[in-house]
């Protein structure tokens, strides 16, 4: 039996890409054989990486100024490459909401960066998404974690009139709402959160500004070189690509796009955090209202013995995932885009439940 899965990532994958990946596991495309024993250079996978590609611009309603990359080593290796590339020795500005922007911030002067921190939350505990902004004077650019998958918060408008590009760690939101790339000349997201399996990171990037990155580095941390390769100047993770390029066509057909997407998630965290403000404190969110995230619910319980039974209890009513991040604790429900309104009802009802119980 399939249990309503709210882990954190990796996560929840749409039901009907699981089974067509189950149907098509012996004979890929007329192949006769899965697509995990095919060639990265036959044909076949070759166009579907191309349709892959093709179908996220067009999710995005962007144009030929963008170029689709399929990198492996997760997110955190671009904390690693975006300095390497972009700031050797040169400042850039860090926008710090939490844990994986504070990782990133790391990883910028370990790269030889300048990084400086231009915002930050961490004096109230990340609970919120600042306003005040104190940037550098000339930085190469300007990072941020779109979405804070640890904390629950998440950026409802982008930081506006930065001296600088944009870039942002979009892992925990990439295709959950439209979005406005105006000022930005990169986005990345590990897959294991809204798109795919692990072991690929989609990296959205203006070759225009890839071009402006230091030579001299290693094949694999030079832009340039997925460009220049389309991403097959090594094994890139085929099996991952074609899993998301199925939840790709999944978002476009069967739910008709990022608008549609954008308002079935936002409905389900409405009744979620009405739930927990209307539970008279027995649950509590631990992020500011105006900061809240759709896609990362976190709260905490009135007592946190309880959140040993309310862990178990949800495993036993077909619940899994609900536990926070372990750097935090408490509870964390992710309500990425396969995770459906059936599978918050059912948690609203058991956290309705439990409280008439133990409250
Ligand atoms: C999960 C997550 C990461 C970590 O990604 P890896 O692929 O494990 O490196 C980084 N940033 C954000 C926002 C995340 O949600």
């Amino acid at each position: 039996m399939r249990v309503f899965n709210f882990n954190g990532g990796p996560a929840a994958l749409p039901t009907p890409v699981l089974e067509r990946v189950a149907a098509e596991t012996l004979d890929w495309n007329g192949t006769g054989m899965s697509i995990m024993e095919n060639s990265h250079r036959a044909k076949e996978v070759v166009a579907m990486a191309e349709e892959t590609q093709a179908d996220l611009l067009e999710l995005l309603g962007l144009g030929a100024d963008w170029k689709v990359l399929f990198c492996q080593g997760g997110a955190s290796l671009q904390f690693a490459m975006i300095p390497l590339n972009f700031a050797q020795g040169a400042e850039c500005d860090y926008l710090d909401t939490g844990l994986w922007s504070t990782k990133a911030y790391q990883e910028a002067q370990i790269c030889g960066a300048k990084p400086h921190i231009a915002a930050s939350s961490k004096g109230d505990d990340f609970t919120y998404i600042p306003s005040e902004f104190n940037y550098s004077k000339a930085p190469k650019y300007v990072y941020f974690t779109s979405n804070n998958t640890v904390r629950g918060t998440q950026w409802p408008t982008f930081p506006k009139k930065a001296p600088a590009p944009l870039i942002s760690d979009m892992s925990s939101e990439f295709l959950s709402r439209p979005l406005d790339l105006t000022d930005f000349v990169l986005i990345h997201a590990g897959a294991q959160k809204n798109v795919g399996p692990a072991g690929l990171t989609i990296v959205l990037i203006k070759p225009e500004w890839a071009n402006t990155g230091a030579k001299g580095l290693p094949h694999l941390l030079d832009y340039r070189t997925y460009i220049e390769h389309d991403s097959m100047f090594n094994t890139p993770p085929v099996f991952a690509i074609y899993v998301a390029g199925l939840v790709f066509k999944w978002l476009k057909n069967d739910i008709g796009g990022l608008g549609n997407i954008q308002k079935l998630n936002a409905a389900k965290a409405k009744a979620l955090y009405e739930a927990i403000d209307q539970s008279g404190g027995f649950y509590q969110g631990t992020a500011r209202k105006d900061s809240r995230s759709p896609m990362n619910v976190t709260f905490r319980l009135v007592n946190a013995d309880l959140d040993k039974p309310f862990l178990e209890e949800a495993k036993k009513a077909g619940m899994v995932g609900l536990n926070g991040h372990r750097s935090v604790g408490g509870m964390r429900a992710s309500l990425y885009n396969a995770v459906d309104m059936a599978a918050v009802k059912t948690l609203i009802d058991f956290m309705a439940e439990f409280q008439k119980k133990r409250g």
